[in-house]
């Protein structure tokens, strides 16, 4: 929603990525850009490399070719204390919302800020209640897991990714695993991060939200970004053979 994606004060600078599995090669040259503050989702059909790419970027993976860097900051597997600070910086969501089963709602918000950032208990408690709150869960914060909802749970995980206070945030398929009618609930929160201004990727199969709140939508097709371009231009006009047939299969 601001900075033009190849200033070269882009948050997230993706140069030339190439990743394989043993002889797979599964991202094949990434550039990708994106800005502070902007929204960006990427579409594609699975296995074309989409998970891997936001692996990628908070360093879950590691790749052989390329650069990424970070506010700046560049990745590198081997220095231990620069990739601490990039899953400070890079907060990640996945389709299972992967809550520790053993910890309430709110110690599991608490949890990482307590071990990683040495913050006070009462501290961060108090932010953990204000970021349940956030997402909606204000009441919920003694509540196991196992007593939540699926949408409630993945509004948890998006609270306790938060609790970091990341500079961007990567979200894989969040509500593929949802119950239809617990889907609005789960986007409608990180809709409101995206108008709070929080730099978003978003891999997503909800095609009518990822219109509504990208600033640009990215086209995956064999580990290759196939096109980009705003939710228009993207929705309404591809320009690919692949992207249409791509588009044409979700009616
Ligand atoms: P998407 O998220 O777009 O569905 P993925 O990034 O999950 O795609 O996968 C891209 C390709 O990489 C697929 O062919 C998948 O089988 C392969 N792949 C992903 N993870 C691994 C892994 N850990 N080991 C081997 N192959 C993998
Ligand atoms: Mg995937």
């Amino acid at each position: 929603m601001t900075t033009s994606p190849n200033s070269p004060f882009a948050l997230v600078d993706i140069r030339g990525l190439h990743k394989s599995f043993g002889a797979t090669e599964v991202l094949k040259g990434i550039d990708l850009q994106v800005g502070r503050k902007e929204v960006v989702s990427i579409i594609g059909k699975s296995g074309s490399g989409k998970s891997t790419l936001l692996r990628c970027i908070n360093g879950l993976e590691t790749f052989e070719r390329g650069t990424l860097t970070v506010d700046g900051q560049a990745l590198q597997h081997g220095d231990a204390n620069a990739m601490r600070e990039l899953r400070q910086q890079v907060g990640m969501i996945f389709q299972s919302f992967n809550l520790f089963p053993h910890l309430s709602a709110g110690r599991n918000v608490m949890l990482a800020p307590t071990l990683v950032k040495d913050l006070p208990k009462e501290e961060a408690k108090a932010r953990a209640q204000a970021l349940l709150e956030r997402v909606g869960l204000g009441s919920l914060f003694d509540r196991m897991p196992d007593q939540l909802s699926g949408g409630q749970q993945q509004r948890v995980a998006i609270a306790r990714a938060l609790a970091m206070a990341p500079t961007v945030l990567l979200c894989d398929e969040i509500t593929s695993a949802l119950d239809p009618e617990l889907v609005g609930e789960v986007l409608q929160v990180v809709e409101m991060l995206a108008v709070d201004g929080m730099t978003l990727i978003l891999v997503t199969h909800e095609m009518a939200f990822a219109r509504k709140v990208s600033d640009r939508v990215v086209f995956m097709h064999q580990g290759l970004i196939h096109e980009a371009g705003t939710p228009d231009e993207i929705f309404n006009r591809p320009q690919t053979p692949e992207l249409r047939q791509f588009l044409s299969a979700l009616r």
